[in-house]
């Protein structure tokens, strides 16, 4: 049989959903694995191209017995392949249409604009979801700030755009533009296929390239600067610097991993990042015991297990691994792993916050094992109401499911993620910051409504708590509450005539 006949045959069975594309190649115990293996997969990336030329040609309709999926293997050998090498008769009869398929080609780039094979692919948004999905870049301020990294991209020749006022500011990116994203601070957004790899900002640790569902534990963990902090699934690090950023690199950072291998590539990508509050222990965090004199200070913990991916968007994982990443078993298995892991964190005796996350779609993985916790530790714990403005919610499955986030490539332009904020009860009044920020959605956006507020809780008498919550949104000693309440105003002031380097625009 050849190569092609092969290949279709996989796509057939993946088709069938009998196993993953590794699986099935592999298990063909074909002779040239490697090669049917790029076939498979080359063929799946232009699946949809491939089907609409070879639908326009009418090429099934005039060799009755020529199959979709090995038109398929042949046409994208022809067409973007290395030429028909093998292939007996089917050769023959691809040949016998080649110029017409040549055509159908030439005149798809024609109409949607493009003059490489690669770029049909981006203009297939609802198949090629991952190649659409903006370029985030977390500026890491361990290294560096906005104004420089924006001054820098400016030098490059792009064009800042200001702050982002809707998802669809974010949507609409092209060419040589970049905005700020208008939830998670620090974080700039690019078009899709930037890539910045190869920047020396990259390269230096000065932007980290994180999707920004991937942001959203850390900054809505929120740490204050010098606190304690356990990040207990921590490699490779992407979520650890971004606590060390917020941290200042003050205070402590309890880094845990079980793989070795992951807690070497961590510890390079922190000493590149700048990161130095750190701990880093390749350790098992459910080995952790939560009594131990060295973590008494430990208010906040960032749990971030390992998951099935599923929420990783990838046209290809979507086509060979979801099988394998969602069977029952392993689901049943993970999500027993991070029952115990979100259990153990709210073990902790001072432990006041706890953010829960993972990559994965599956409610096993979220809002089933966040109920379980809330079973378990629902006396002690409240979840949090996470950004009211995020357009996808956790799911309804127990009263307080809509408090999680969820997040899609096609809701919110992102991976899919999900993430949970758990909350000592004993704790809820006493962060000010957190409460502005989660409960009322006003944080630091609207200074106006957080003065009013921060007056009540002055009337109230809770001056303490009122210093603390200033003092985490703007990063500024204050004396008094009266004196926060100035800042406050002040940034107001400097909001409504938008920062430096707007203006520099
Ligand atoms: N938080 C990381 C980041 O943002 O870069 C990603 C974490 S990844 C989803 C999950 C990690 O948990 C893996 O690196 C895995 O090795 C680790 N892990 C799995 N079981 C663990 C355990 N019992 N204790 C500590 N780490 C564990």
């Amino acid at each position: 049989m050849s190569l092609y006949n092969r290949a279709a045959e996989i796509l057939e069975k993946l088709e069938r959903k009998e196993g993953s594309v590794k699986n099935l190649v592999y298990s063909s115990r074909d002779q040239n694995i490697k090669q049917l293996y790029a076939l498979v997969c080359e063929t799946l990336k232009y699946s949809s191209v491939l089907e609409s030329i070879i639908t326009s040609t009418n090429l099934l309709k005039e060799e009755k017995k020529l199959k979709m999926n090995l038109a398929k293997v042949l046409v994208y050998d022809l067409l973007f392949g290395k030429g028909l090498k093998c292939g007996g008769v089917w050769k023959v009869i691809i040949m016998r249409h080649k110029s017409r398929l040549k055509s159908s080609l030439a005149m798809m780039k024609v109409k949607q604009k493009v003059s490489r094979n690669e770029d049909l692919l981006c203009s297939e948004p609802q198949a090629f979801e991952d190649l659409t999905l903006p370029r985030y870049v977390r500026v890491n301020t361990l290294r560096t700030n906005m104004d420089d990294v924006m001054d820098s991209f400016r030098r490059d020749g792009y064009t800042y755009l200001g702050k982002a006022s809707s998802l669809e500011d974010l949507r609409h990116l092209s060419g040589k533009q970049f905005i700020c994203d208008l939830h998670v601070p620090e974080l700039l957004v690019f078009p899709p296929k930037t890539d910045l790899h190869s920047h020396f900002l990259y390269t230096a640790g000065h932007i980290i390239l994180q999707d920004k569902a991937s942001c959203l534990p850390a900054y809505l963990l929120s740490p204050p600067v010098g606190s304690h902090v356990i990040d207990a699934c921590a490699a490779p690090g992407n979520k650890t610097s971004h606590l060390a950023a917020i941290l200042k690199n003050k205070g402590k950072l309890y880094a845990f991993d079980l793989d070795m291998k992951r807690v070497v590539t961590m510890s390079t990508l922190l000493l590149r990042a700048g990161v130095t509050c750190h701990e880093l222990a390749n350790q098992d965090f459910l080995k952790t015991d939560p009594n131990n004199p060295k973590y008494r200070n430990v208010k906040h913990i960032l749990l971030d297990p390992s998951c099935s991916g599923s929420g990783i968007v990838s046209r290809l994982n979507q086509l060979t691994d979801d099988k394998a990443s969602s069977s029952s078993e392993r689901l049943q298995a993970l999500s027993g792993f991070q029952r115990k892991a979100l259990s153990h964190a709210l073990c902790f005796p001072t432990v006041e916050r706890v953010v829960y996350s993972t990559c994965s779609v599956h409610t096993e993985e979220n809002e089933d094992v966040v109920r379980d916790a809330l079973k378990e530790h629902g006396d002690q714990f409240r979840l949090v109401n996470l950004l009211p403005e995020w357009p996808h919610r956790g799911l309804e499955t127990f009263p307080t499911g809509s408090y999680c986030l969820r997040a899609s490539c096609k809701t919110t332009l992102t991976n899919g993620f999900f993430v949970a904020l758990f909350e000592r009860k004993s704790v809820e009044s006493k962060n000010y910051k957190r409460s502005c920020s989660e409960e009322t959605n006003i944080k630091l956006t609207s200074p106006r409504k957080c003065t009013i507020k921060l007056k009540k809780r002055l009337k109230r008498n809770t001056v303490n708590p009122v210093k603390q919550s200033c003092n985490d949104g703007i990063d500024t000693k204050s004396p008094s509450a009266k004196s926060c309440i100035l800042k406050l105003k002040k940034k107001k002031r400097r909001k409504q005539n938008p920062i430096v380097h707007v203006k520099k625009e």
